[in-house]
This record gives structure tokens, sequence and C-alpha cells, in this order.
């Protein structure tokens, strides 16, 4: 399987910044992984235009519906018409600043998967559920309630991100990393029969400096990254580790 880097730029991100685009383009013309950069949705069409090669263009979020009155949102097949290959859903900062539950990231990942998106489904415990011993247990119950049956392993890619460890510059310990990817793994092969393929993403406080070491952990099959995957520079070093 060839390992995803896939960066999340999150609310940031205008026309200026294209030039990392450009700048990572032209560093990475045969990179040993696939990348992935996810704009805010201003900038999908205007990146896909500068993508090549093994760069693919994502999004942050969909809606649930392919169309009608919900003001603000956008649809799986939008962003497929803007460019976009992949979208990221369930991200903590979404399931926080929106309330988004399992049963809505399912149904968006749904929508994503019908209009042929790859979904990047985010699941990770807050800092209070593992300091109470609860880590696997909510893991578990947001994979069961956010994946969807029509998961497979080609169109959806599970990325496991402490909420803790999210823009801080803390990371769990690589036993914690290989505790919870192993977990994924069991249990999405229990759910799908062969979970071999499907590509599990560690996100939180990657940088070029720690990305070798979680690269080397069993069942991390890439990395999701947010302030690190601003820079061409930095996003490219990460993609060198993996
Ligand atoms: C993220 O938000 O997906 C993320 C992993 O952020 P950061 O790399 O900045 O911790």
């Amino acid at each position: 399987m060839r390992k995803l880097a896939a960066g999340n730029w999150k609310m940031n991100g205008v026309e200026a910044d294209l030039a990392e685009v450009d700048a990572l383009v032209s560093a990475h013309r045969t990179p040993r992984c696939e990348m992935l950069l996810c704009p805010p949705a201003t900038l999908i069409s205007r990146m896909a235009a500068r993508a090549t090669g093994d760069l693919f263009i994502g999004a942050q979020d969909c809606h649930a519906q392919a169309s009608g009155a919900h003001t603000g949102d956008i649809s799986a097949a939008m962003l497929v018409d803007a460019g976009a290959t992949h979208v990221i859903l369930g991200h903590s900062e979404r399931r926080a600043d929106h309330g988004e539950t399992d049963a809505e990231v399912r149904a968006k990942a749904e929508a994503a998967l019908a209009a042929g998106l790859v979904a990047i489904v985010c699941v990770g415990e807050t800092e209070a559920q593992r300091d109470a011993g609860q880590t696997l247990e909510v893991i578990g119950g947001q994979l069961a309630g956010s994946v969807p049956e029509a998961a497979t392993a080609r169109t959806t890619v599970i990325a496991y991100e402490p909420v803790w460890a999210i823009g801080t510059g803390r990371t769990p310990t690589l036993e914690e990393i290989a505790e919870v990817h192993a977990f994924l793994r069991a249990g999405l092969a229990k759910r799908f029969g062969d979970a071999e393929g499907f590509r599990l993403l560690y996100g939180g406080s990657v940088k070029p400096s720690n990305a070798g070491e979680i690269f080397a952990v069993a069942n991390v099959d890439g990395a999701l990254v947010g302030g690190a995957s601003l820079k061409a520079a930095d996003f490219g070093a990460i993609v060198e580790a993996l």
C-alpha cells in the first residue's frame, strides 16, 4: 500500500499562498508517497489546477445532502466538480465547533463515497477521556458510528487524531500510537473482513522532526498534518520521512 501524507490547511490560505503548492510540486515530482492538500473550499479549484502527479487536492467537509436549501454548505458532488478527490470528515474541530455527531459524520461519508470522493474519517479521544482510560472505547465508538457500511480500503481512510495533540506540540508516545492503530486495524478487520488495505493516518503535531519515528510505528500508513502542511518546506520534509 502506498502511504499518504495529507495536509489540512484548516481556515488558512489565500491566492498568495498557492506559491507553496508550486514549491511542493516542483520539489517532489516523484515522491514515495501520495500527497494530499486540503485547503479551504475557496482554494480547491485553483489548487487543483496547479496540482500534478502525486499531489491530490481535497476538502475539509461536505454536506450529507446532494443539493438543496442548505445555505453556506457544499455538497460532495460540488467538491468533485471543483477538482477535489478526497474529503476530511469528522475532524475534531468540526465535532467541537459544529457539534457533529458520529451519525452526521457517517451520513457525510456516505455522500462522499456516493460522489466518488475518498473519505478521510477522523477519530480521536480528548485528554480527559485518555486520562480516564477511555481511549479505545471512545475510538471504537467513533469508528463504528462514523464509518459507513459501504466503506472499502480504496475509498476510505481513517485518521487517528488525539484531540489533545492537535496544534499543541504534544504527541502520544509511539507505544500509544501503536496501540490505537492496532486497535483500528483489528476493528476494521472485524467489520469488513480484510483490513490490510485500509490506510490509517496518525495526526496531531506531526512535524519534520518527529515524522520519521511516527511513520515507523506499525500500522501507521501516513499522516494528517495541520500546521506543518502550510509551508512546502515543512510538508515536503514530512513527505520525505514517509
Ligand atoms: C489537524 O488538525 O488535523 C492536525 C493534525 O493539526 P496539527 O498538525 O497542527 O496538530
